[in-house]
């Protein structure tokens, strides 16, 4: 396992990451609340966590990725009022969209996608076993965690209360004992989808299903939970307070890892606002890769501003020269034979040896991606002069040269090359090429790698008489 570090929000500094039991690592992802058609925001969160986890996985830690669907809430429930369809089918048919733009967009790292509502059991436990243990009380058929009971409340974020937060109102509620205080259980009201509990039928509040997911499938303290820094509070906050209210064990989680906003012209893109620019259509015009190299053109933690006419078209242009070379090196290499008729100058080849261990090193500082696409500019000025002679060289310079480009494609997810025609196509046939210049490369582990990698995320490789094939990927339980 490659040391790396990592900044981790809640002891506001950068820490060299220790996973709980080694070479395991747990992480949980806050996912979508599938109400209406994804933004180009949610696709932030999504591609910057799904390189993590590729980073992670490539450095030898087994990565168990969680992301969660709150597909019952206050939103889903007032939309599917509005359009007259049931909340839960509404948001069903969201996260299904929401599943074929990960597809298109090659993040195939999230092994499992639970919904809130497979999780009412150990929603309804959790509940029950903070009112037992004093940190909540029920109230007209609601329960809420006092969180006066919990003095770590606010230690993630800084603040407390939301009245705190500029432009916040607070909510009046009679039922609660004090304004800060947040809801565990909602009791039901008519026309919404409700669930019995030993308070009457009800809902769960918005924070308790991450918590009773995670206590579930990733134990009472896990390593790394991400999200966008606008969830930090009260969400996250109502997490910690949750699960370490209910487990007695501290910290529930060891790395909080929160991604910058995107903003659009300044603002911030949300629904509520109306400014939102849609997913689907971006993927449409664009393509997933342009898309990933715009989000990881930047460090994850730094707010990313989406300015119309001009963020994605300059992505595409940088996006174009990045690619070439290596799309070039990929096609030689494909009708390249062992030997070559030249040879790369020794000052080269060290270079592209050198490279690989370079990204590798600069996404151990806390996932600077921008430095690590820096690199691959540079490495494609290097290259630059052999581009007009690639037919001359043989396989074993030739995968020199590509592999700064494969570890590229393994992490960030581009360039993939040409397209093929399944959308999950273009990433395991470049995992599976990425496979075979290993090899001709003589780097049999890192071969092994990538095809335990692909045998992780469900796709099964098998070889046979000097050719190689592969079957889809299964999808995980939801
Ligand atoms: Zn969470
Ligand atoms: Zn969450």
């Amino acid at each position: 396992m490659r040391p790396f570090e990592v900044y981790d929000t809640l002891s506001r500094s950068t820490r060299r990451f220790q996973p709980i039991t080694p070479p395991k690592v747990g992480m949980f992802v806050c996912g979508l609340t599938p109400y209406d058609d994804a933004h180009i925001g949610h696709g932030r969160f999504a591609v910057v966590f799904d390189m993590v986890a590729r980073a992670l996985r490539r450095w030898g830690y087994r990565v168990f990725y969680v992301q969660n669907v709150t597909n019952v809430e206050d939103k889903v429930i007032r939309r599917g009022a509005e359009l007259g369809v049931d909340p839960l089918k509404l948001s069903d048919r969201y996260f299904r969209a929401w599943r074929d733009a990960m597809d298109r967009l090659g993040v195939l790292s999230v092994n499992y996608y639970p919904h809130a509502t497979d999780y009412l059991p150990e929603i309804l436990e959790q509940v029950r076993t903070l009112v037992d243990r004093g940190r909540a009380y029920a109230s007209e058929g609601s329960v809420y965690y006092s969180v006066a009971g919990f003095p770590a409340y606010g230690e993630l974020s800084g603040q407390r209360t939301e009245a705190l937060r500029p432009g916040a109102r607070l909510e009046l509620d009679a039922s609660k004992r004090a304004p800060e205080d947040f809801v565990l259980w909602k009791a039901a009201t008519p026309g919404e989808p409700s669930w019995e509990s030993p308070w009457g039928p009800g809902r769960p509040g918005w924070h308790i299903e991450d918590t009773a997911i995670t206590v579930r499938l990733l134990g009472a303290r896990y390593d790394i939970h991400g999200g966008g820094v606008d969830l930090k509070f009260p969400h996250h906050e109502a997490e910690i307070a949750q699960a370490e209210g209910a487990t007695g064990q501290s910290p529930l989680v060891n790395y909080w890892m929160h991604n910058g906003m995107l903003t659009l012209h300044g603002e911030k893109m949300a629904k509520s606002v109306g400014n939102v620019v849609g997913l689907a259509e971006t993927l449409d015009a664009f393509g997933p890769e342009v898309l990933r190299f715009f989000y990881l053109n930047a460090h994850y933690r730094s707010p990313l501003d989406f300015v119309a006419g001009k963020s994605l078209e300059e992505a595409r242009e940088a996006f174009a020269t990045l690619a070439k070379p290596a799309e070039a090196i990929r096609v030689a290499f494909g009708r390249a034979g062992e030997t070559g008729t030249a040879a790369l100058p020794d000052g080269l080849r060290r270079e592209g040896e050198a490279l690989v261990e370079r990204l590798d090193a600069t996404l151990a500082e806390d996932f600077r991606t921008r430095e690590a696409i820096a690199l691959l500019f540079s490495w494609g000025r290097s290259v630059g002069p052999w581009l007009e002679r690639l037919d001359e060289l043989g396989s074993a310079d030739l995968a020199i040269l590509a592999a700064p480009y494969d570890w590229a494609t393994e992490v960030l997810g581009f360039p993939s090359g040409p397209p093929a025609a399944t959308d999950v196509g273009p990433v395991v046939e470049a995992a599976l090429a990425a496979r075979a210049r290993a090899r001709a490369r003589g780097d049999f582990a890192e071969a092994d790698r990538i095809r335990e990698d692909l045998t992780a995320a469900g796709v099964a490789v098998e070889d046979r008489g000097g050719s190689t094939r592969w079957s889809a990927p299964r999808r995980p339980p939801s």
